[in-house]
């Protein structure tokens, strides 16, 4: 019998949810970790208290001497609650959050200590931080970069320490981090957008990009998953047959949530009422296990620092739980994967959502500009916007036909479609007054506040218009959404920079009044952005082929989408919007396609070892059984023995073919491995893991699920994937 596997399962099913303390109100606990304006107002002087606000508001600097006060009061209160230790957090481009503790704890001789935290340690550090990929930006024997504190972003208490989100850059002035990127994309952005506004709205100061993640995920027990080699060293399994059942009852989604996950979901929510993310829906998702949580919308940065916060405090909890979480964007073959929908959205600091259709006709053009200059982005960046998302694991979902498919395409719903219809009817040039009064009373003037069709129609679109937001559905579970946004952000920019401009010259030049130009550059905007609107839902192959057509894009594997991040085009948005000089942008192309060499080639190691050292043995033990059998019946029957061993002696032949199969293609596959790992070249290399590697995993696990199905159930050493899904 299989030990470690049934060891697994008996524990699991002696498990019982925790109790989880829910006696206080979230909204008494709600940041209650955080050094927020409420915290600020009671702990720092007038004069630190605005400085901050202005560093917050308007990016301006903060002075050394209220550095030191400010310090000062966040060790009071951090300390007040408990904290012993302070560190920069930030994140490196690893996608995962680093952070090295350091004690308030100092001596300060004659045997005595005191805590001390002051306003240099606040402001910069400089972790040893040679082994954070950085693409050849820092020379290794001058390994330094320094963390650098983001004042928009407020410090919390997670544990026993004091967070303090940094940035993290070189002492050459080059990111070394996905949140500086983010930050100058975001700068692009509202500068780009307030100069749009002003066309309508003088009084327009601030632009800011919001951003609602939804996180999907799988909550498996501890042990079963800790059984399974491939879980604990890959995050997804790479072997397993489909249970008889998987999702296709539907009776996951929106049911009843299971009470052990119940609990860790309270749980969860608790820590982050405590550290401020603002958490407002759980439910199950389509696949058995898999779930989603959601938080009300927040500034970018903000959100995408609580996104990559909220990762990691998943994980801590689970463990409390006995749970693993599975943020792996393909964890099971078979049933859905996981993705991070990106809600986005602009609105301005007059309180406005840009994206949100109004009252008037005036607003409502507003949001057409807006609208529209969004979609225009999306069509001339598709490519680069797939790119934003790829991954060795998002493949699993993009590449493999599943919803939402590689190809990038906008939905926006049948009475939008119809309003940009009529716009692209508008004559060109000056329109007539009358003209203006019909556009206006029943075209923009009609474009109802609750865009009712929006809401819930296209479940699988890429990039989806819902009622008042565009919504990103390709980001991946695991990712960090800070690349993603900062594209999106940056095209976006770059789009409304360019619409401003030629609506300026049909002003200034061709003497038209504003809202005459603004229709007439709408109008060809809508022209040229056809091809990005599908109103299909997910993929399909006749979707496929007329992509083709369009001249879409449809980059199935991550080194064919991230070849784009390189070119001219590309390098030239990045610096000419300040968002990344070209050696940051090639850095992190470098980093993303090692990062792809390095997924696969662990992965390859892992299914060679499993298929060798679990699969094969296991089937020799049963083989060796079966035939023991055949030989003893052979030995009472004699002749006849053949007649009664038919099926003994047929599965005694097909084992031997799935275990020849086995083994030569792990060798086979070592072998394209050993000759790939001398390519110097990285696109060479990466496309050869893809392309000559990566097709082996699905040979060999086929022999392998094979196998599974044939030997005796108390012999398989592998957790299977009925316990592993249908275990609550
Ligand atoms: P679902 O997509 O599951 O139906 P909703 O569309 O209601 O759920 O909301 C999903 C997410 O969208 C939530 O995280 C919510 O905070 C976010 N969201 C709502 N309005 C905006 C906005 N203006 N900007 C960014 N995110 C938003
Ligand atoms: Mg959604």
């Amino acid at each position: 019998m299989s030990t470690l596997r049934f060891h697994a399962v008996k524990e699991s099913l002696n498990r019982r949810p925790l109790t989880v303390d829910e006696t206080k109100r979230r909204s008494e606990v709600f940041g209650s970790n955080v050094f927020n304006e409420t915290t600020m107002r009671q702990y720092l002087t007038k004069d630190a208290l605005k400085s901050i606000m202005e560093a917050i508001d308007k990016g301006s600097k903060i002075d050394r001497v209220l550095a030191d006060h400010i310090s000062t009061a966040m060790k009071e209160w951090a300390i007040s609650k408990g904290a012993t230790h302070y560190t920069h957090w930030f994140q490196p481009l690893t996608g995962a959050t680093a952070e090295k503790h350091d004690a308030f704890f100092e001596t300060i001789g004659d045997g005595l200590a005191i805590e001390k935290f002051g306003g240099s340690q606040l402001v910069q550090q400089e972790p040893d931080a040679s082994s954070f990929p950085h693409g050849g930006i820092r020379n290794t024997f001058e390994a330094r970069g320094y963390t650098a504190w983001d004042p928009t972003s407020p410090a919390f208490i997670y544990g026993t320490t004091l967070c303090i989100p940094t940035v993290f850059v070189s002492y050459t002035g080059e990111a070394l981090d996905y949140k500086t990127p983010l930050l100058r994309a975001l700068h692009a952005v509202d500068k780009a957008a307030v100069a749009v506004c002003k066309y309508f709205d003088k009084n327009v100061r601030k632009v800011n990009a919001s951003l609602g993640w939804e996180q999907e995920y799988f909550l498996i027990d501890n042990a079963l998953a800790t059984s399974r080699p491939d879980i604990v060293l890959t995050g997804r399994t790479l072997l397993g047959h489909s249970p008889a059942k998987g999702q296709q009852l539907d009776d996951h989604y929106f049911g009843t949530i299971p009470a052990r996950a119940m609990a860790y979901m309270r749980d969860l929510e608790n820590e982050c009422m405590l550290l401020g993310i603002p958490v407002k829906t759980r439910h199950n998702e389509v696949a058995p296990n898999q779930f989603e949580l959601a938080p009300i919308f927040e500034e970018a940065n903000l959100a995408v620092d609580h996104n990559s916060l909220l990762m990691d405090v998943m994980q801590k909890v689970a463990q409390r739980h006995n749970f693993k979480v599975l943020m792996h964007e393909k964890p099971f073959a078979g049933v859905n994967g996981s993705g991070k929908h990106n809600n986005w959205s602009l609105s301005t600091d007059t309180g406005i959502n840009l994206l949100s259709p109004g009252k008037t006709p005036m607003s409502n053009l507003q949001f057409l500009t807006f609208f529209i200059n969004t979609i225009k982005a999306v069509q001339t960046y598709e490519e680069l916007l797939r790119a934003a998302i790829a991954s060795e694991s998002n493949d699993h979902r993009l590449g493999a036909n599943e919803a939402p498919p590689a190809i990038i395409s906008v939905f926006i719903g049948a009475q939008l479609t119809k309003v940009l219809e009529e716009l692209e009817s508008v004559t060109k040039g000056k329109l007539s007054p009358q003209e203006k009064t019909d556009l206006k009373l029943n075209v923009v003037g009609k474009i109802p506040e609750i865009l009712l069709d929006n809401t819930d129609r296209n479940r699988t679109s890429p990039f989806a218009f819902t009622g008042n937001k565009f919504e990103f559905r390709a980001v991946g579970s695991k990712a960090n959404c800070a690349n993603p946004m900062t594209v999106l952000n940056t095209i976006v920019a770059k789009q409304l920079i360019d619409f401003k401009a030629e609506v300026d010259v049909l002003i200034d030049e061709k003497s038209m009044k504003k809202d005459d130009a603004i229709f007439n550059i709408l109008r060809e905007y809508i022209k040229t952005s056809k091809a990005i609107l599908f109103e299909g839902n997910g993929y399909s192959e006749a979707w496929e082929k007329e992509a083709k057509k369009r001249g879409l894009s449809n980059n199935k594997t991550t080194p064919e989408a991230l070849k784009v991040k390189v070119s001219k085009e590309t390098i030239a948005l990045f610096e000419n919007l300040g968002v990344m000089n070209p050696v940051e942008v090639q850095a992190r192309y470098e980093i993303e396609m090692e990062e792809y060499i390095l997924h696969v080639q662990i992965e390859s190691r892992v299914i060679g070892d499993i298929a060798r050292n679990h699969v094969v043995p296991t089937a020799v033990r049963y083989q060796n059984i079966l035939i023991e059998n055949v030989t003893g019946l052979k030995a009472i029957y004699g002749d006849k023995f053949k007649d009664l061993a038919q099926e003994q002696l047929e599965l005694i032949e097909q084992i031997s073919k799935h275990i020849e199969a086995i083994n030569s293609l792990v060798t086979k596959m070592i072998d394209v491995r050993k000759k790939l790992n001398k390519e110097n070249n990285l696109e060479k290399k990466a496309n050869g893991y893809c392309k000559k590697v990566k097709p082996f995993f699905e040979e060999i696990r086929y022999h392998s699920d094979k196998l599974e199905l044939m030997i005796d159930d108390e012999l398989w050493p592998l957790t299977k994937y009925r316990e592993l899904l249908f275990t609550r």
